[in-house]
């Protein structure tokens, strides 16, 4: 049976990679891409897809409920993948009202409009999802050692960003227990892939050394992400969506952690090698140290370090991986050449 889902936050990073992904793996399925189109999204990452008569794009915001409701009533929409929110941590502590907008307020709307179509009067849907992406930030800062995050994990939030995303949870949560609306949710970890952003770590490294400008890393270096590869992401929700239990979250994982100076250290190796072995990336990036010899290391620059900077997060995707068989298929060596390769085929696309 086809679906028709409505994928918010789907001209983002991870919107955009599962609308692709999506479309791939499940080709007879509609797609409503909902996206408010925010500095944060790119309408361009979904440019190969504008001909598909299975895809639609609506510009318009998830605080918006009539629109949601509209939307989701025109499309016969029985499956919410919910991404659309403010995700970078630096800019929720500079200036965090956005991020209660959208993240909280945005997400009850879609949920308030989930529920009039899905269990209104007379409109029972039965089959229907409210899949909620978030994110491991909700459970704090790990100690150096200490397991990953599990699902049972006390929230801990540290930052107005992961505040919101903590709220969101316990909004979709509440949305079950009290109105029976059948929702899931995913905690995941840090992502890398196509079409991200270049103000998070690994494509601003990337996009400053083709440009020969300082790659910037806080304090000691020393904090640790887990990285997922994108698209391994999306299967993790694929998976949640055919197999996972009503009610339950996943965490996603890579398991993969790394501090963040040896991330940057090991793009710089990556770009040096390619620079070394094609020379017409001197010319297409000549201000990139490899276009002189130099090596991208040369750029490193450590910053002061950001107000209440988690220290480690880690996943234990233990549930996901017992209970419904995800495995990450990518390794960190191979996403990171898939990453960087697609970044250098995609200039104008960053730029
Ligand atoms: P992103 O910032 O790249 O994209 C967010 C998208 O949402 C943008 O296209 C933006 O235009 C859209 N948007 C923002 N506010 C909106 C609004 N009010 N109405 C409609 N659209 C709006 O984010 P991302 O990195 O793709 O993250 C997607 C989701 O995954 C987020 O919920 C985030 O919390 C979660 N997450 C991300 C990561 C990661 O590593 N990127 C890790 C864990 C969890």
């Amino acid at each position: 049976m086809s679906r028709s889902l409505l994928v918010t936050g789907a001209a983002g990073f991870i919107g955009a990679n599962f609308v692709h992904y999506w479309s791939a793996a499940h080709p007879r399925d509609r797609i409503v891409a909902y996206d408010a189109l925010t500095y944060a999204g790119n309408l361009a990452s979904l440019n190969s897809l504008r001909n598909s008569p299975l895809l639609t794009f609506v510009h318009a915001n998830i605080c918006d409920y009539d629109r949601v409701l509209q939307v989701m009533q025109d499309h016969a929409v029985d499956t919410v993948v919910h991404f659309a929110a403010e995700s970078h941590v630096d800019r929720s502590i500079t200036g965090p009202d956005e991020f209660i907008q959208t993240n909280v307020v945005g997400t009850h709307s879609l949920l308030k409009a989930a529920r009039e179509t899905w269990l209104g009067p007379q409109r029972e849907v039965p089959g229907h999802r409210f899949h909620h992406v978030s994110t491991d930030e909700v459970y704090g800062s790990l100690a150096p050692g200490a397991p990953g995050f599990h699902e049972e994990q006390k929230y801990e939030p540290n930052s107005p960003y992961s505040a919101s995303k903590a709220a969101s949870d316990h909004l979709v949560r509440a949305y079950h227990h009290t109105y029976g609306l059948q929702v899931t949710t995913s905690n995941c970890s840090n992502n890398y892939g196509p079409y991200h952003f270049p103000e998070k770590l690994i494509p601003l490294c990337i996009t400053n050394i083709l440009r020969g400008l300082p790659l910037p890393v806080y304090g000691d270096g020393s904090n640790i992400r887990d990285w997922l590869y994108v698209e391994d992401h999306c299967r993790g929700i694929d998976l949640v969506l055919a197999h996972g239990e009503v009610g339950q979250t996943y965490n996603i994982g890579g398991n993969n952690e790394w501090n963040n100076l040896d991330i940057v250290k090991l793009l710089c190796d990556l770009m040096d090698a390619h620079f070394a072995t094609d020379p017409v990336l001197a010319e297409r990036f000549s201000a990139a140290p490899g276009a002189t010899g130099k090596s991208a290391h040369d750029l490193i620059t450590f910053v002061e370090d950001r107000a209440g900077h988690d220290w480690r997060y880690a996943i234990d995707a233990g549930k996901i991986m017992a209970g419904l068989g995800y495995a990450p298929r990518e390794s960190f060596e191979t996403g990171l050449r898939r990453t960087l390769d697609w970044y250098l085929g995609n200039e104008r696309w960053w730029q």
